[in-house]
């Protein structure tokens, strides 16, 4: 706000010009020739829009830029967003070894080509696969990224861009795909893995309203699975995609992306496409190289791009292995049914999201543990505190509703008539006092009044953290009755051990 009103540039020139003593004597050459140098004691500014005539030395630069970038969010407290941002030492020094590896530059690299083959069969494998019109229109949910929408403005395809509401769990509602379909409809996307809320959307059984479809008029609409998270969640889970089918099993799914810098814990800038079969990929997108004596294929919107991370999606794979993963899977998710059960437990919360729900048929289990432990509602915080002990090792996500680990959540209607002043959006802010990064935002179109708290990517979260947080939570400062509410992300006293749970 005060930016509309000052410009710190004008104050500073202004002062310049006015004060004696602030001003650098013009005639005076530029030096920056110390780290200090851009802090205090620089004679001539850097411009910050031009390029300056003299260059700086690269320890003045280096701690200028670094001193800046101090202004930006912390990656380790980011929890809005699905990228990763921590890989281990061994995996940064591989980065660091590769990073001058331009991945376009196959003759040159013929061993980053080998892993980069050997990623594509490994997640083939992964994902199901057997073997190594004039207005043309595509199916979404408008909870689809916005990857999607650009894919079809690019491509001059129709979006039919389809509500999502409440009932059809903020995802893609089968009833209107079978209403929207028509003879120009290129594809459906399915979504696995909503970013708003991260439910699963159901593949299976859009693949099932296609086929009949298809019985019926002869027209064969092919399914995009966008995986961008749940692609590598889902084949590691014990929850799969909730015992149905979502990849290149069904006949119908053509193809699956996934960004190899979510949940396959690279860093970022890293995404991968399966196609099917080779004759899915339309010719006309292939171009043929001949590059320092052989030929080279490319069919990526742009050319050049880093290799680095395709080395360390392939340490990853190899060094976590398929039980690695699934670690980390099951961990991710039990941390996120841990604070989904510990936001209701508060009352003061309702969550959107559901793979903290037990599983229709698991209710039973789910229940009887809980009354054996002496613990409240199926779906409260206790047991999955105690579950984190590894008491529980026999609950897995198989028992709760499938879904991406994140926490979706709003205020609660009781609390929202309880105290009427208090803004949603200001838990997001004062988290983000602390630089914990937890956006608000509203749900995609019809459902544009509700308005969701949301919390990404919880591995990066250890135990410890989220104790620690909660122990000194501002929240209560909102309610401003002097009661003392504190959110309890379990009961007693917390551990006296630090614990990742990634
Ligand atoms: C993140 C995301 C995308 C975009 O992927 P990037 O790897 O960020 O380019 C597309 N779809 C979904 C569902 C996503 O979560």
């Amino acid at each position: 706000m005060l930016s509309r009103h000052i410009n710190p540039d004008d104050i500073v020139n202004h002062l310049r010009e006015v004060a004696p003593g602030l001003s650098h004597p013009a005639s005076r050459p530029s030096r920056h020739s110390t780290p200090y140098s851009s802090k205090y004691t620089a004679e001539a500014p850097i411009p910050k829009y031009r390029i300056p005539g003299e260059g700086a030395s690269s320890d003045t630069v280096y701690q200028m830029i670094h001193d800046e970038m101090n202004l930006d969010g912390k990656p380790d407290l980011n929890l809005a967003s699905f990228v990763g941002t921590w890989m281990e030492p061994n995996a940064t020094a591989l980065m660091n070894e590769n990073l001058n590896k331009n991945l376009s530059d196959a003759d040159e690299y013929p061993a980053l080509m080998r892993i980069h083959e050997r990623c594509i069969s490994i997640l083939a494998n992964l994902w199901g696969e057997g073997k190594d019109t004039s207005k043309p229109n595509i199916l979404m949910g408008a909870n689809a990224q916005v990857a999607l929408e650009k894919f079809a403005r690019y491509f001059e395809v129709e979006a039919r861009i389809l509500p999502v509401s409440e009932g059809s769990h903020h995802r893609l509602d089968p009833e209107l795909v079978k209403k929207n379909i028509d003879e120009n409809t290129i594809g459906v996307f399915v979504i696995l893995g909503s970013t708003y809320t991260g439910h699963y959307e159901p593949v299976e059984e859009i693949s099932n309203i296609l086929d009949e479809f298809q019985e019926e008029t002869g027209i064969d609409i092919p399914i995009h699975v966008d995986g961008a998270s749940g692609a590598f969640i889902a084949p590691f889970t014990d929850a799969g995609a909730g015992g149905t089918k979502w990849n290149f099993e069904l006949p119908r799914v053509v193809s699956i992306n996934t960004s190899g810098h979510k949940f396959g814990l690279v860093y970022v800038g890293l995404g991968w496409i399966i196609w099917r079969d080779e004759q899915y990929l339309p010719e006309s997108l292939v171009f043929s190289l001949d590059y320092l004596g052989g030929v080279e294929k490319s069919f990526t919107l742009n050319f050049s791009r880093p290799g680095a991370q395709v080395i360390l999606q392939y340490y990853n794979l190899i060094h976590l292995g398929f039980s690695g993963y699934r670690e980390v899977m099951e961990n991710c998710l039990r941390n996120a049914r841990l604070l989904s059960g510990s936001l209701e437990e508060t009352g003061w919360y309702t969550v959107v999201s559901d793979i903290h729900r037990p599983v229709k048929g698991k209710e039973k289990k789910i229940e009887s543990l809980y009354r054996k432990l002496g613990l409240g509602a199926a779906d409260g915080g206790g047991l999955l505190g105690k579950e984190l002990s590894g008491r529980y090792d026999e609950i897995t996500s198989a028992d709760f509703v499938a879904g991406l680990p994140v926490v979706a959540f709003r205020l609660s209607d009781k609390f929202m008539k309880e105290f009427p002043h208090v803004k949603q959006e200001s838990v997001s802010q004062m988290m983000r006092a602390k630089q914990w990064i937890i956006p608000n935002y509203r749900l995609p179109s019809n459902e544009k009044e509700t308005q969701i708290l949301r919390v990404v990517d919880i591995c990066i979260v250890t135990e410890t953290l989220m104790e620690a947080e909660s122990e000194r939570s501002d929240i209560p400062m909102l309610l401003n009755r002097g009661r003392k509410h504190r959110l309890q992300l379990r009961h007693g006293k917390g551990p006296d051990t630090h614990r990742g749970v990634c």
